[in-house]
């Protein structure tokens, strides 16, 4: 019978032939995190509405209409569209602010929005993502923006662009807003009935309108940078510097906004053109007011959030390199009960050495079953039956090459498939002796 319930629109399975890519993600950007200073930290899939209306805040995209919302008894709980809010709260919670700065943590997790799903925008998506709090320096800023290039070549994603913008503080944004409010009231009547409102409260939101009328309108609006007070112009001076320093090549985009309003000085997103319009793979920015806003004191912060499909998008597009899924060490074909109990014992003494080891459970026949090992990929065979039992000894065959070799069935068995093991890797250390996070590859799957 056809299964008839479905996935929700916009949400994906990750099936065991694809989850190989996301280890490779998420493997290097944590390792790249780590080498930075970051620690992981997990926070609940849930939270309070009010804390994603405090710091999303409730003129943006995201509040207004792609939140899930549910009322449990007397309380409201939103499923977490953004790591930042939900991660500032546990830092909060949990005194790490009075730790010594900066405080740093990464995560991974799982976002919720209720969007159009198309290419590259879901419904429930996930992020790699970081925040460091504590640091008010332009030097923190270039250090993360640092930490997400680095991730990205390592990765190896190519023809992926950086734009930094400036949106100052909220003083020289009241300025702004100000010079933002008459030019759009000039055209009020254009604009869609959520930026009508926004003129309002928020003006600046506009700007990150996704409506074509809305953005092209916007095209000829005041920009930020012109009404930056002396020391958000400084901030963002010393950004430019550090990033040439470090050899980070960079555009200055003075319509990136950001569609979250925590973001005060530094925004900055990595955008590509390879995946259609949904190109920005990672978006971020320094958020000084955020913590306070939360109830804590004021302590300057900054992170980023990595859309992890819409990378791998682009890593699939661009045929960047996988760390390669592991395949089975050693295949035990048997022939009767006694060989079955063999290989039993033979692949748990293989497996606590760290070994992927298995055995026919199927009951298939002796040549079914190297079918099967051929088909799954297995590096060797060993053809267990009552002679092999009889006479202490077996053939290891080397599926790649057909090359078999006599092994001992005694207790000396795991020490001399691993030297035959260790062989054969030496001789692909080619292969492994790849660069960067690729070689460490080779130790693993030894
Ligand atoms: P966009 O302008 O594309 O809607 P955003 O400003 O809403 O992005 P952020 O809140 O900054 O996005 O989230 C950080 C990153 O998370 C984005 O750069 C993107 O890679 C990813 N992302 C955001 N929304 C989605 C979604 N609905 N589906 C898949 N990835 C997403
Ligand atoms: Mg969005």
């Amino acid at each position: 019978m056809a299964l008839n319930i479905k996935r929700p629109n916009g949400t994906e399975d990750v099936l065991p032939k694809d989850v190989h890519k996301w280890h490779t993600v998420e493997k290097i950007a944590g390792e790249i995190a780590e080498s930075f200073g970051f620690s992981e930290i997990r926070v609940p899939t849930f939270e309070n509405t009010d804390l994603f209306l405090r710091s999303v805040g409730e003129t943006t995209d995201v509040v207004q209409k792609e939140m899930y919302t549910v009322m449990a008894k007397e309380t409201k709980f939103t499923l977490r569209p953004e790591g930042t809010a939900g991660t500032i709260r546990a830092m909060l919670q949990n005194g790490l602010l009075n730790e010594a700065l900066p405080q740093r943590v990464y995560y991974k997790l799982s976002c919720f929005r209720h969007e159009r799903p198309q290419a590259g925008r879901l419904r429930e998506f996930h992020q790699f993502g970081l925040e460091m709090a504590g640091s008010e320096s332009p030097a923190a800023d270039a250090e993360v923006i640092s930490l997400a290039k680095t991730i990205l070549d390592r990765l190896e994603v190519k023809n992926i662009e950086l734009y930094i913008n400036s949106i100052g503080c909220p003083e020289c944004r009241a300025k702004y807003h100000q010079a933002l409010r008459s030019y759009f009231e000039a055209r009020k009547a254009e604009l869609c009935d959520t930026c009508r409102e926004r003129l309002e409260k928020n003006p600046m939101r506009i700007l990150d309108c996704k409506s074509t009328i809305c953005q092209e309108i916007g095209k000829d609006a005041p920009i930020i940078i012109d009404y930056l007070c002396e020391e958000c112009g400084d901030h963002f001076e010393k950004l430019k510097k550090y990033l040439t320093n470090l050899g980070i090549e960079y555009k200055v985009n003075p319509r990136i906004v950001r569609g979250l309003d925590y973001y005060t000085k530094t925004v900055f997103e990595f955008v590509t053109t390879e995946i259609g319009a949904q190109g920005t793979v990672c978006g971020g920015g320094r958020y000084d007011g955020l913590i306070e806003q939360l109830g804590g004191q004021h302590v300057p912060a900054l992170g980023f959030g990595m859309g992890i499909e819409r990378l791998l998008l682009v890593m699939e597009k661009q045929n960047c390199r996988f760390l390669t899924p592991k395949k089975c060490d050693i295949y035990f074909a048997t022939m009767g009960e006694p060989a079955v109990e063999k290989a039993m014992q033979l692949a748990k003494q293989l497996r606590e050495y760290g070994f992927f080891a298995e055995y026919d459970l199927m009951g298939r026949g002796i040549k079914a079953q190297m079918k099967y090992a051929n088909k799954t990929g297995a590096v060797f065979t060993l053809v267990l039956g009552d002679n092999e039992l009889a006479e202490g000894k077996a053939k290891l065959k080397d599926m790649e090459t057909g090359e078999e070799k006599e092994i001992m069935l005694d207790d000396k068995f795991t020490g001399s498939f691993d030297a035959v093991y260790f062989d054969k890797m030496m001789d692909s250390i080619e292969d492994a002796e790849t660069v960067g996070a690729f070689q460490n590859l080779a130790e693993e799957n030894k």
